[in-house]
């Protein structure tokens, strides 16, 4: 039986070209998304791959949306936590519920749906999860406390949860993706990516797809023994 793998926000920018790499290599791919209907049906009747509504900051609506997946395409094999949003600002002008929202959707989110799988992938002796970090919750960002306290917090819940799954077949691991061709980055004021930009050794942004290539090789056998690790993936951006 092909294995299953679910992307959140799997039905643009870097979520899709993850579920797009994850078809290519023979998974069953099952695309989550959080609103965007016009995109995510465009999506699916393009590639083929299954859609999926939920809410990943929403803890209910992962257990059923993952038994759902499960129902309609086989036990969940792969899970790919990519769905994030951000809410930036200074923390003077930060309000608590750009915090909250957030710390829910980009940290809950991956909180929820380990919680939907993980049991299922012990039990059965082979699971991967893979979280979608940032650089900049490596390095920080100015106006981002909210977005690099989430992401910050990825990496060590990534860390945690791997010795977890270690000796039950379980890999969990992160990408730190830096600064990305999407929506999301579209969003930030041209002058400011312009600074950013110059500020990467490569001299560009990344293209979602070379994110995803790192995705496919964690999720494969090959990528076995690499568990609670976080893939780097930023041009040269920051380094340690
Ligand atoms: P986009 O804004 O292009 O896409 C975000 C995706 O997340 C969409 O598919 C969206 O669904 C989904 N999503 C948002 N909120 C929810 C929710 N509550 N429930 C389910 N799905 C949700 O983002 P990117 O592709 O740029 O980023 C993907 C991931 O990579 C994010 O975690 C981001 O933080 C991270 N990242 C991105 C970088 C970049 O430079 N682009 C750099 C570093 C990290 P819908 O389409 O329905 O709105």
């Amino acid at each position: 039986m092909t294995k299953v793998a679910v992307v959140t926000g799997g039905t643009r920018g870097i979520g899709e070209a993850i579920s797009l790499a994850l078809q290519e290599k023979g998974y069953t791919v099952a695309a989550n998304y959080g609103g965007n209907e016009e995109r995510a049906h465009a999506f699916s009747r393009r590639t083929g791959i299954a859609i999926f509504k939920w809410d990943v900051g929403d803890h209910q609506a992962c257990l059923d949306g993952c038994a759902t997946v499960s129902e309609t395409l086989g036990p969940v094999d792969i899970v790919v936590n990519n769905a994030g949003i951000t809410r930036d600002s200074v923390l003077f002008k930060m309000s608590f519920d750009d915090w909250n929202e957030v710390l829910r959707i980009n940290l809950g989110g991956c909180f929820n749906m380990a919680k939907a799988v993980f049991g299922g992938m012990r039990e059965r002796g082979w699971g991967r999860i893979v979280n979608i970090g940032s650089v900049n919750g490596q390095a920080g960002q100015y106006g981002q406390a909210n977005y690099a306290a989430a992401k910050s917090g990825i990496h060590g819940f990534t860390k945690a949860l791997a010795q977890e799954g270690a000796k039950h077949g379980v890999t969990v691991n992160a990408i730190a993706p830096g600064y990305i061709d999407t929506d999301m980055v579209a969003a930030v004021p041209p002058p400011v990516l312009d600074k950013i930009v110059a500020s990467i050794p490569v001299g560009r942004l990344g293209q979602p797809q070379e994110i995803a290539r790192g995705v496919a090789f964690l999720c494969s056998d090959d990528a076995a023994f690499i568990t609670g690790s976080t893939l780097s993936m930023n041009g040269g951006q920051h380094m340690y």
